[in-house]
C-alpha cells in the first residue's frame, strides 16, 4: 500500500515477476502503475507491505543499492539528459559499476540492439527523434546491467512501427536473461510482448494471469476499445 498524504495510490497490491518473465501491468491513467514501479526502486515510501527481490527485502533500501542489486527503471518520458550526447547518456547508466570491461561489453550489446545509437554517439540526446530517445532511455537502463528491467510506458508518443520494433527489442533483451516488468497503456505492445499480465484500476489489482488469460478477458477487450 502506498499513500500520497491521505490519498491511497496503491492498496494491498500483490504481484510477482518470476525469473525470465516478461510481465506487463496495464491500466488507465492514474491507476497507480508509475507509483508501483517507483516503489520497487525506493523512490516512494511504502505505507505497508513488503517488496522482495531475489528473496531479500527491499523496503527502506536506498535506490542506488537497489540498482546495484539489479532492478533498473526506464522512467516515463525517458528523463534523458538532453544537453549531453548519446554516449554520455549511456555512460551515465553505468555510473555505479566498476568493471570497465563489463561496461564496454554492455555498450557493445546496446549498440547491437540499437545500431542507430552507434551512429549518433556524439549527437545531443535532445535532438534525437522520439523513437531514438526511447531507444537511448532503454539503452541507458541496460548499461546498469539489470536482472529486472522496469519500463514505464516506453510506447508513449511513438509511431506504431517504432512501437513494434520496441516490442521485438524487449523480447531480445529478455532472451538474453533479463526479466522485464512492462507498464503500458498500449495494449498491443503489452499483450504482444508479455508472458504474464496484471491489470490495475485505481490502485487495486483487478486481474492477474497468463497473457492468454488476459487477452481473453473483458479487461483486455475494454482496453482495446479504449474504455
Ligand atoms: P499515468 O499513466 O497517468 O502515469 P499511473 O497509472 O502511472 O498513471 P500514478 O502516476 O502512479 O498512475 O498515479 C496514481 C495516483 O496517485 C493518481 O491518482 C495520481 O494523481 C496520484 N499521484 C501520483 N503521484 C503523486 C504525487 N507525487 N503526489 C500526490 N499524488 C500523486
Amino acid at each position: 500500500t502506498i499513500k500520497y498524504g491521505l490519498s491511497v495510490a496503491l492498496e494491498n497490491v500483490s504481484l510477482e515477476v518470476n525469473e525470465g518473465d516478461i510481465v506487463t501491468i496495464i491500466g488507465a491513467n492514474g491507476a497507480g502503475k508509475s507509483t508501483l514501479l517507483m516503489s520497487l526502486l525506493g523512490l516512494v515510501p511504502i505505507s505497508s507491505g513488503e517488496i522482495y527481490f531475489k528473496g531479500k527485502l527491499l523496503n527502506n533500501k536506498k535506490t542506488n543499492d537497489i540498482v546495484k542489486d539489479g532492478i533498473v527503471l526506464v522512467p516515463e518520458n525517458r528523463q534523458l539528459f538532453p544537453f549531453l550526447n548519446v554516449l554520455d547518456n549511456l555512460t551515465l547508466g553505468a555510473c555505479l559499476r566498476k568493471n570497465k570491461d563489463e561496461v564496454k561489453n554492455n555498450l557493445e550489446n546496446v549498440f547491437r540492439l540499437f545500431p542507430i545509437l552507434k551512429e549518433k554517439t556524439k549527437q545531443k540526446a535532445g535532438t534525437l527523434s522520439g523513437g531514438q530517445q526511447q531507444m537511448l532511455a532503454v539503452g541507458r537502463g541496460l548499461m546498469a546491467n539489470p536482472t529486472l528491467l522496469c519500463l514505464d510506458e516506453p510506447s508513449l508518443g511513438l509511431a506504431p512501427l517504432v512501437i513494434e520494433e520496441m516490442g521485438a527489442v524487449l523480447k531480445d533483451i529478455n532472451k538474453h536473461g533479463v526479466s522485464i516488468l512492462l507498464v503500458e497503456q498500449n495494449v498491443h505492445l503489452a499483450l504482444g510482448t508479455a508472458t504474464r499480465g496484471y491489470a490495475l484500476k485505481t490502485g487495486n489489482v483487478i486481474f492477474g494471469g497468463t497473457i492468454e488469460e488476459l487477452k481473453a478477458s473483458d479487461i483486455a477487450k475494454e482496453a482495446y476499445l479504449g474504455k
